[in-house]
């Protein structure tokens, strides 16, 4: 038996699981697949626009958090606190070595990065890879792209990023494709070959010789983040010296790379704390008696088996993770048959514009919880004493139009375990 049960391993779920790790608790983390931490662009958002119907970056995210609290004490971050969002982000901090890979920012304050389409996008928590993209608008910089990895077109992202430079004075933004089957013998790469390509020093030395026969003087070089996943910031400095430039990555396509760092830095340090980590199998239902939740059943090929614990947290995303689904034209969450609050009717769900100041209804669909992210019934009693939940299924908040989705996993994460302590 386990004092803590997480069902989900998305960020939520490893954020919780680390937690109750570092405070003493047998923690076990149940599963059935990644969730979206293989599609997570990289940086942590914790409140990119606010009001909600503002087309402005926040710039400095304090006021505009505790605005939110004070004005919508139903969003995530109005149960979990300011002192706590800041806690959270402090503990998730703590998961790197400074001095290796690991997130960085500025303190309070957004940061607009490049996307490998060449965008910019707000972020709070960025990856030490990433961060000397914030230049990109205002230094020469050359983005590299290669012939046999179809995922990012530097020159197409080099292009859009131009398009956002102010004033007169532009330096110079390229981008060059270089064909590297010469150097590794092969035809076509994904994201995750491409990775273990950069982790060999033999490639990188080569490419780095095609690079400086293209650069133009460029202090800054861009390239899809594929940057290795246990050493990236180890071939980041390889590269920066090999290059005499700065180096950054620019997020591209899934299964993405940052995301796979992540999830093997949470699970190295689990797995250090004896924290169990079971993949692979859905739980499929709850045991309950009394108000409390006393296991959860695992569906495994060996047969149905029980686990359980003192506390549980639910930590099983939205749709993509599989904690929502849509029933016809009702959305349920299928585990606990917790009451999601939504739109009235399906004809609801979405606004007619796609990308409209207004966002679209089904985005703040989820559950609703009582001050301690614990799960409510319709008349707003605690359904469970012992469930506690965390991460994208909590509703009341639209992440994605907030660009809040980081920022509410890890500190909903985090509190679920400070508050079971209670
Ligand atoms: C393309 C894309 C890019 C993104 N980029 C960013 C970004 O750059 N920055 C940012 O802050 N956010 C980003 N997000 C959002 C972020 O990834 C999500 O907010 C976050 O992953 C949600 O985490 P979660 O823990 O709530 O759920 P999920 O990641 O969905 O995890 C749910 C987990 O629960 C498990 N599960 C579900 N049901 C069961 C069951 N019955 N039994 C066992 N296991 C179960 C799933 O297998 C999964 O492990 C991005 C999202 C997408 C789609």
């Amino acid at each position: 038996k386990c004092d803590v049960i997480i069902v989900g391993s998305g960020l939520s779920g490893l954020m919780a699981a680390k937690t109750a790790a570092d405070h003493g608790f047998k923690t076990m983390v149940l599963s059935k697949g990644l969730g979206m931490m293989h599609l997570f662009m990289g940086g942590v958002d914790l409140l990119g626009y606010y009001p909600e119907e503002s087309m402005e970056m926040l710039e400095s995210v304090r006021p505009g958090l505790e605005n939110l609290i004070e004005t919508h004490p139903d969003h995530p971050y109005g149960k979990v606190g300011i002192e706590d969002i800041d806690n959270s982000l402090k503990a998730f901090s703590g998961l790197f070595d400074p001095k290796d890979y690991h997130y960085t920012g500025f303190p309070e304050q957004n940061t607009l990065l490049p996307t490998g389409i060449g965008s910019m996008k707000p972020s709070y928590l960025i990856p030490s890879t990433m961060i000397a993209g914030k230049n990109v608008l205002f230094e020469p910089v050359l983005l590299v792209g290669f012939r046999e990895f179809g995922d990012f077109y530097a020159a197409y992202a080099a292009g859009n990023l131009k398009r956002l430079r102010h004033g007169d004075e532009k330096p110079s933004l390229r981008g060059v494709s270089i064909s590297i089957s010469d150097i590794t013998g092969r035809d076509t790469f994904n994201p995750g070959s491409l990775m273990i390509q950069f982790e060999e020093d033999g490639f990188r030395e080569e490419l780095c010789k095609k690079i400086r026969n293209l650069l133009k003087g460029e202090l800054l070089i861009g390239f899809p983040a594929v940057l290795g996943l246990k050493s990236a910031e180890r071939v980041k400095s390889d590269l920066e010296a090999r290059l005499g430039a700065s180096v950054f990555e620019l997020p591209v396509l899934p299964p993405s790379v940052p995301g796979m760092r992540l999830f093997e830095i949470f699970k190295d340090q689990l797995r250090a704390k004896r924290a169990r980590m079971t993949m692979g199998f859905e739980v499929v239902s709850a045991i309950e008696k009394n108000g409390r939740c006393r296991g959860v059943v695992l569906d495994t090929p060996a047969g149905q088996m029980i686990h359980e614990a003192d506390f549980f947290i639910l930590a099983t995303g939205r749709f993509v993770g599989g904690g929502l689904q849509a029933h016809g034209d009702r959305i349920v969450e299928p585990l606990f048959k917790i009451p999601v609050a939504q739109p009235r009717s399906k004809g609801d769900w979405f606004q007619y514009e796609f990308l409209g100041p207004e966002g679209h209804p089904i985005n703040k669909a989820g559950i609703r919880t009582d001050s301690r992210l614990r799960p409510l019934d319709e008349e707003g009693r605690v359904l469970i004493e012992n469930l506690f939940a965390a991460g994208s299924i909590l509703g009341h908040h639209d992440p994605m139009w907030e660009k809040s989705s980081g920022g509410v996993d890890i500190s909903t994460g985090y509190k679920a375990v400070r508050n079971l302590m209670q």
